[in-house]
C-alpha cells in the first residue's frame, strides 16, 4: 500500500500513515490486559499452586509466585498486542495522513 499524495507539495516521499490509534490502542490494550491479568494471575497462581503442590509448602508457594507471573506477563502482553491491531485498524478506517515535510495532515481519498 503506498501513501498518498499530499495536497501541498503533490509528493507522498514525506508522508506517511498518522498512527494515533495504533499507539493509544497498545497502551489501553496493555492497560486492559494488566487489568484483566489479576484474575489471570489469580488462576496462575491457582494452577501453579496446584502443579508444584507435591512438593509440600515451598513447591506451593514458588508455583503460586511462578504462576502469577506468567499470567501476567502474559495479559499484558496479549492486552497489547490486542490493542494494537484494533487501534491500526482505526487508523486505516480514518485513513488520516501527515506530510513532514509541510507539515500537514490531511485525508485520503478513498480511491487509492
Ligand atoms: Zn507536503
Amino acid at each position: 500500500m503506498s501513501e498518498p499524495k499530499c495536497p501541498k507539495c503533490g509528493s507522498n516521499e514525506h508522508v506517511h500513515l498518522v498512527s494515533t490509534f495504533t499507539k493509544t490502542g497498545t497502551v489501553v490494550g496493555a492497560a486492559a490486559g494488566a487489568a484483566g491479568t489479576v484474575g489471570g494471575a489469580a488462576t496462575g497462581a491457582a494452577a501453579g499452586a496446584a502443579l508444584c503442590s507435591f512438593v509440600p509448602v515451598v513447591g506451593t508457594t514458588i508455583g503460586a509466585i511462578g504462576g502469577a507471573i506468567v499470567g501476567a506477563l502474559g495479559g499484558a502482553t496479549l492486552g497489547g498486542a490486542t490493542g494494537y491491531g484494533a487501534g491500526k485498524l482505526v487508523d486505516k478506517a480514518l485513513a488520516k495522513y501527515k506530510c513532514e515535510k509541510c507539515d500537514c495532515e490531511f485525508e485520503a481519498e478513498s480511491s487509492t
